[in-house]
């Protein structure tokens, strides 16, 4: 590699490096941030300044940073057999047993296993599948797909329609997605006034047989999922509503497509949320981010043996598969999978999120306090803060003022990264998290939002 300076990489990234949601204008005069190196819950910048690590890189890092267990069986694997195509009848070590191991883990019968390269081509990809199935199964009108606003799903041509996130969309455009529709997202907090919890969920439920009525069942094919939507906000859904979404699911002969990229791998405390959490099994379950704890990329979609059954049948027409990545079912990504399953297994993670999950997000409800403050939520290791203008009328900030970015900036001088998205805060530790990094984590955003509340108030 060249000699560089710290200069010369933040130079060569603005003139050549775009950036994921990105906005050029600030991104040309400010650069970027470098992230020199990471240990544990902590990572470090260009000049050695140390953060607390909140979001898990980008809910992601769940095992934290620099994990010797996992970089040895990166480079174990890298040096014994690093790469062969996967197609037909060819295979390697890790990822049949990592495809194994999964079908252990998960609920039911998602008993086979797709890889991809992150959690969008598995969406991506699961899709493809789902038209697929109906088209074996002789029903090719089957074919729309119903997804939630605010829901996020991927950045591929199908998976940003998907996603029902509004800022996502500008500029961009959505030719010949017009399968794809979006019902309400389950959004407790902003659920219309004087209605209960339990009312919304009937509400929310109603309105999605309603939809599949008015598109016609037989024209629907599955519904997609995030168990709890995380880059929306942090959006808990209402007691029993997946339960009752996937009952409608069945009723009417869609698949149930659950988007576990964020909640799987324990960030909930579990290997996966959908049963264990939410008491139902989807058919098709999406994994990403947390599978390698993000030292390499990896995604799968897992289907269902019914799911199987049928697109491996060879009573029907056309008994092959031709669709597949180069890197599907990568040796080195699948053996930082299965190193990442040992390790989580091993130090008991899972145990590890259900105790201190309830006691992180106990300790973020003392910001209610905060005038600007509206909403606290989430579960486990997953939460989310909404700022809003008038707390009593849950007025928002224009966003013009970028709330949630004041709050990220007064964050990151103290020491903490957050991630903000609009009005909202959300936060995704590594699952190593100790009480003590929950109590630092809870006093740095305390100070954050106390020194830039007047001026947001103000705005
Ligand atoms: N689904 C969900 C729920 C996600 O949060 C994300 C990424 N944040 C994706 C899918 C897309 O995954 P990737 O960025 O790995 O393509």
């Amino acid at each position: 590699m060249r000699s560089y300076t710290n200069a010369d990489v933040k130079r060569l990234d603005i003139e050549h490096f775009i950036h994921p949601y990105t906005d050029f204008a600030t991104f040309r005069q400010e650069g970027s941030q470098i992230t020199a190196s990471a240990s544990g819950v902590h990572i470090f910048d260009e000049e050695g300044r140390k953060y607390l690590d909140g979001i898990a890189g980008l809910w992601c890092v769940n095992l934290g940073h620099g994990r010797r267990e996992l970089v040895d069986a990166i480079a174990h694997q890298a040096a014994t057999m690093q790469y062969y195509n996967p197609f037909g009848h060819s295979t390697n070590v890790p990822a049949a047993l990592l495809a194994a191991e999964l079908a252990e883990l998960l609920p039911g019968s998602l008993n086979h296993v797709f890889y991809t390269t992150g959690g969008s081509t598995a969406n991506d990809l699961a899709i493809r599948m789902v038209h697929h199935y109906f088209n074996r199964l002789g029903k090719p009108n089957k074919k729309k797909i119903i997804a939630r606003v605010d829901a996020y799903h991927g950045s591929t041509y199908v998976t940003a329609q998907l996603t029902g996130i509004h800022a996502t969309k500008y500029g961009f455009d959505s030719v010949g997605q017009d399968f794809i529709h979006h019902i309400s997202a389950a959004n407790s907090y902003r659920r219309p006034a004087g209605m209960s919890e339990a009312a919304y969920c009937d509400h929310l439920v109603q309105e999605f047989e309603d939809r599949i009525l008015q598109l016609g069942p037989d024209n629907v094919a599955a519904f997609i999922a995030e168990p709890i939507m995380g880059a929306g906000g942090v959006l808990v859904a209402p007691d029993g509503y997946h339960r009752r979404m996937h009952a409608i699911c069945r009723k009417y002969g869609l698949l149930y497509i659950a988007d576990e990229v964020v909640t799987a791998f324990g960030r909930l405390g579990e290997w996966s949320a959908s049963e264990a959490l939410y008491g139902y099994v989807p058919d098709i379950m999406i994994l990403a981010k947390g599978l390698t704890s993000g030292y390499i990329p990896l995604g799968a979609a897992v289907f269902s043996s019914e799911f199987y059954d049928v697109i491996a049948s060879p009573q029907c027409e056309g008994g092959q598969l031709t669709l597949g990545f180069t890197y599907s079912g990568h040796a080195v990504a699948c053996a930082a999978g299965l190193a990442t399953i040992e390790t989580m297994k091993r130090d008991g993670l899972n145990e590890h999120v259900r105790v201190v999950g309830p006691a992180f997000l106990k300790a973020l409800e003392a910001l209610n306090a905060f005038e600007i403050v509206g909403d606290v939520r989430g579960s486990h290791l997953m939460c989310g803060i909404e700022l809003v203008k008038d707390k009593v009328a849950k007025r928002s900030f224009a966003p013009t003022v970028g709330s949630a970015h004041q709050v990220f900036l007064a964050c990151r001088e103290r020491g903490l990264i957050v991630r903000p998205i609009g009005d909202k805060i959300v936060l995704s530790p590594p699952l190593i998290f100790t009480e003590e990094h929950c109590q630092e984590t809870v006093r740095i955003l305390s100070e954050a939002i106390s020194a830039v509340s007047d001026t947001l108030l103000a705005a």
